[in-house]
């Protein structure tokens, strides 16, 4: 495959403070969030004008589906697009739950954990072709998973070390990923459970005899956008040479969840993995092999885009910030580094301890996707965070689907749809009028950008006059909020 489909589902953690004023449950803060998502679509599960999902499942923890992208920047524009969604359901739900006299602050993170101990997930996928055998792929792809939080972990500060089998470090520490300590399998049917590394649900949403959709759940979610472009830029580089065949040779783990907690637990890269031959690697040393081979992939084949480069530099200069232990190389552009740049000088200066409470605040603090408020954002805005994209670019992508993919045409027909007051229904690879079920059109080519069928649909269309349909008024009236 030339390009590649991939898109990112983020779950959000929903906080409620409330001082001195009335408490509200998640699930009703969650209620409050998706009130204008469920008047505008009439479920709490819609696709929206830029061909994104929103979505509310039992429990409180939103969740924003990207529409297909197939180039790296549309992927990022996509995702940090959905955290300014969030905000405007955080502001409407907040303005509601004014007239209903509750005073309190929302809080939406976009991270891994809550202080219960409860995870929720950032879930890649990746479109493989079916004729890649899904074993082989797995198990290829896994010690690299294991391994690649070196520069894809959102970092973590660890207060209280929990004293579990896999000899995570006993004093409080910094840790690469929050996500790591809360994956129980390798490969595995299951989502929630037993948390694997690789779901094996095979739902393709596309054509079942060319594609599978790779279900990646191990993943820490990003704020940086730097971070994101290197965590999905290595990972489709990683694939691509598996699909070719590429020879990655055999780094099996012995134990893969045992692995991904030494390499979270262990900023040095350098704690010996057992593999399943009998060897030992460190992350570092897995990871240096896997850049090395796609370094001599791509001078092989030629870059099949145009940020190649971008991502083989920041996938080096990533190792090369672990193996010296000097972080100043990539503390503006890799999560975790970012994070333990800002968290380790906060405690210096305040003379805390490594238990600090503070330190955790913070850290929470890193996730919070309010603009003003949230850490991450903060730093970004004073320049201590690199980007990838421009404002514009992100803001673009709150109601533009991307362009490459089919996206646009699910974007396309929600618009005019919804401009004409017409029923309509929508999943990842069908588009309908309800009272016109027999003429749906099959998206089923995720590469798809026109479609004859679709044309002739949308031709059925009565074509209503500005003035007497109040959803013609604009682009800013045909999303939720
Ligand atoms: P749920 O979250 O309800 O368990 P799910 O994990 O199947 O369902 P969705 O939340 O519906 O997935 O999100 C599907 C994700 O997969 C989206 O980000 C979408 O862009 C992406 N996607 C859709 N079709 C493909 C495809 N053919 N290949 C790769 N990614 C795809
Ligand atoms: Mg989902
Ligand atoms: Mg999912």
């Amino acid at each position: 495959m030339d390009r590649r489909i991939i898109g990112v589902e983020t779950e959000f953690g929903v906080h409620y403070s409330h001082p001195g004023s009335r408490p509200l449950t998640p699930e009703e803060v969650a209620r409050y969030l998706f009130r204008p998502v469920v008047e505008w679509g009439r479920s709490s599960n819609v696709f929206i004008p830029n061909g994104s999902r929103l979505y509310l499942d039992v429990g409180s923890h939103p969740e924003y589906a990207t529409a297909e992208c197939s180039t790296l920047d549309e992927l990022i524009a996509t995702d940090k697009a959905g955290e300014i969604i969030m905000q405007r359901l955080i502001d409407s739900a907040t303005a509601s739950m004014r007239e209903d006299g509750f005073e309190g602050t929302i809080y939406l993170y976009k991270n891994n954990a809550d202080s219960a101990g409860n995870s929720y997930g950032s879930h890649e996928n990746y479109l493989i072709p079916r004729t890649v055998e899904f074993r082989r792929l797995s198990e290829a792809l896994i010690p690299f998973l294991v391994t690649r939080q070196l520069y894809a972990g959102a970092g973590t500060w660890v207060t209280r070390p929990s004293e579990d089998a896999f000899g995570a470090a006993a004093q409080p520490h910094f840790a690469f990923s929050q996500r790591a300590d809360h994956v129980w399998e390798g490969v595995s049917s299951a989502t929630t459970r037993s948390r694997p590394i690789i779901n094996t649900r095979d739902e393709p949403h596309a054509d079942a005899a060319d594609y599978r959709r790779l279900h990646v759940i191990v993943g820490d979610s990003n704020m940086s956008e730097t971070t994101q472009l290197v965590r999905f830029g290595a990972t489709d580089l990683v694939l691509r040479m598996i699909e070719a065949g590429w020879s990655l040779g055999d780094h099996q783990m012995e134990n893969p969840i045992r692995s991904i907690r030494q390499v979270s637990h262990d900023l040095s890269g350098t704690a010996q993995l057992n593999l399943r031959s009998g060897r030992h690697r460190s992350a570092l040393q897995l990871q240096e092999h896997y850049l090395e081979q796609a370094t001599r992939f791509v001078a092989a084949h030629g870059p099949h885009h145009d940020r190649v480069a971008a991502v083989l530099d920041l996938w080096e200069r990533s190792l090369e910030a672990v193996r010296t232990q000097d972080f100043t190389g990539i503390d503006t552009e890799i999560d975790w580094a970012i994070k333990h740049r800002f968290l380790t000088r906060y405690r210096d200066r305040n003379g805390l301890a490594d238990d600090a409470p503070r330190l955790d605040q913070l850290d929470l603090s890193y996730h919070d996707i309010t603009p003003g408020r949230g850490l991450f954002a903060l730093l970004q805005s004073r320049g201590a965070a690199a980007r990838v994209l421009t404002d514009d670019q992100v803001q673009e992508a709150i109601d533009a689907p991307p362009s490459t993919t089919r996206a646009c045409l699910r974007g396309r027909f929600i618009t005019e749809a919804r401009a004409a007051g017409q029923e309509y229904s929508v999943d990842w690879t069908t588009l309908k009028f309800n009272d016109r079920p027999m003429m749906s059109v099959s998206t089923k080519d995720p590469f798809a950008t026109t479609s004859e069928r679709l044309d002739e649909l949308l031709a059925t269309l009565p074509q209503p006059s500005a003035a007497d349909d109040p959803t013609r008024s604009g682009p800013s009236s045909i999303r939720p909020v």
